[in-house]
């Protein structure tokens, strides 16, 4: 790799999470200006079937490319197709408020205004209402590389890869220049 990325994006972390390994796909085959995606090599971090939430695996991984600014780890909800769509519905008008994307942006220092910020304003921008959680001080953190969570929601906010690849291609950007 001649140059460190600023961006790196991680798809197929989860291997049966489809929806986000499709956005990962599409946004590999079109390249952004000092962003990389690679998709997760390995085994996720499970521990007796619970998730080790420090996430050792996933950290080694992001660290063989040195992303300088921020790692993007692309999830979706894990509802199993098998849900009817009246159950879906039923969800849906249960809580009317859910929002089709929702970032954790985690840091190990205090998050600037202006990132939080800009993250806010290009939410905002976009289609629809996207839940946005800053957690700074998480000291698990690598040093000098923060990480930014995406959780996309395709079965209970009927998100469509479209919007989803417009959304990760604008914020990505976004986060090369911040
Ligand atoms: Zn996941």
């Amino acid at each position: 790799m001649a140059e460190k990325p600023k961006v790196l994006v991680v798809y197929g972390y989860h291997s049966d999470e489809e929806f986000a390994i499709d956005v990962g796909r599409s946004l590999e085959r079109n390249p952004i200006d000092g962003v990389i995606v690679r998709e997760f090599e390995g085994e996720p971090d499970y521990a007796g079937g619970r998730v080790k939430w420090w996430e050792p695996r996933l950290n080694r991984f992001i660290k063989r490319f040195c992303p300088q600014k921020c790692a993007v780890i692309l999830h979706n909800e894990a509802i199993p197709i098998k849900y009817t769509s009246q159950q879906l519905d039923k969800l849906r008008k249960r809580f009317p408020d859910l929002a089709p994307i929702a970032l954790w942006y985690y840091s190990k220092y205090e998050i600037p205004e202006r990132i939080n910020w800009a993250i806010v304003e290009h939410a905002r921008a976009h289609f629809r209402y996207v839940s946005y959680l800053p957690i700074s001080g998480y000291y698990f953190m690598p040093k000098g590389c923060d990480w930014l969570t995406i959780e996309y929601f395709p079965y209970t906010c009927s998100l469509k890869q479209v919007e989803a690849l417009n959304h990760i291609r604008g914020l990505v950007r976004l986060l090369v220049t911040i």
